[in-house]
């Protein structure tokens, strides 16, 4: 049963970001499982059609049964999209190329916005005892994207700290602030987490302090560094907090669950 005292339960972070290759999948994952591992119970929704988090939580294309399409598209019961994963803790809604016609099948569904929102609101999600759902996005504010938005509480947004990372951030925040306006008014933006950082680049530190000057406490004092280990992960179908349990990558999503907690503790209280 989730917690009544906590307003929030589970909490649904949508990781978005429309640009590629940024480390929305990398993070979903990584955070996630470094919150399993902290004792939670963590469900992640792979929204986006590429399948990347579904194969890098080792779920084959051909174990996809049922995925975020049939959430989306069809009447279908949590209990038959949820997978659980190699991961104690840690379970998954996978996703395949199917996801990427449901953008213009969404179209013209009345409820096309809410979708996601309705579908993660099902009684039985109760039953899951989940305390965190993370929702990895397609680098795209497309309709996908719209739909994580309204179902969650809050956005977390991860940046690559290399030139121009700054530069798409207005275009969210203007989605963001739209979403606000017509379908979530409550939406909060988790924070903004910096990736790929290489602390002996005077880029990555020169991103960091842009992003610490224009957006203050939003921004997550952990950093994920750039690491090697972070990037063989997903080809070993594992997070890398099981590939490789010391790397700098794992310590670090480690420090990122353990923040975002702490962030959260606080905001309950
Ligand atoms: P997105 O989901 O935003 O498109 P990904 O999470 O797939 O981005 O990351 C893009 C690429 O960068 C992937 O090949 C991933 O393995 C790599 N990557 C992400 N984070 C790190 C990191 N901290 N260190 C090294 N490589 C990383
Ligand atoms: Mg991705």
């Amino acid at each position: 049963m989730s917690d009544p005292t906590r307003p929030e339960t589970p909490k649904i972070i949508a990781v978005a970001n429309q640009k590629g290759g940024v480390g929305k999948t990398t993070t979903t994952i990584n955070l996630g499982a470094a919150l399993a591992e902290l004792g939670h119970r963590v469900l992640i929704v792979d929204l986006d059609p590429q399948g990347n988090a579904s194969t890098g939580l080792g779920i084959e294309p051909g174990d996809r049964e049922f995925t975020t399409y049939e959430l989306l598209l069809e009447d279908i019961d949590l209990a038959d999209v949820i997978q659980s994963t190699a991961v104690p803790n840690l379970s998954l809604i996978p996703a395949t190329v199917d996801l990427s016609s449901a953008d213009i099948e969404l179209m013209s569904n009345e409820k096309r916005s809410f979708l996601l929102h309705d579908a993660l609101r099902q009684t039985d999600i109760d039953s899951f005892a989940l305390d965190f759902i993370l929702i990895d996005c397609p680098p795209s504010l497309n309709l996908l994207t719209v739909n994580a938005m309204v179902a969650a509480h809050s956005i977390l947004v991860p940046l690559q700290s290399e030139f121009f990372a700054l530069e798409g951030l207005s275009q969210l925040m203007l989605t963001i602030r739209e979403v606000r306006q017509t379908a979530n008014p409550k939406l909060r933006i988790e924070g903004v987490v910096l990736t790929m950082y290489d602390a002996r680049n005077n880029l990555s530190q020169q991103v960091e302090a842009d992003a610490r000057n224009n957006l203050g406490d939003l921004v997550f004092s952990v950093v994920i560094p750039r690491n090697v280990r972070v990037s063989e992960a997903p080809s070993y179908a594992q997070p890398v907090l099981t590939y490789d349990t010391t790397s700098r990558g794992a310590l670090a999503y480690r420090a990122l669950a353990r923040e975002l907690v702490k962030k959260n503790a606080k905001i309950a209280a």
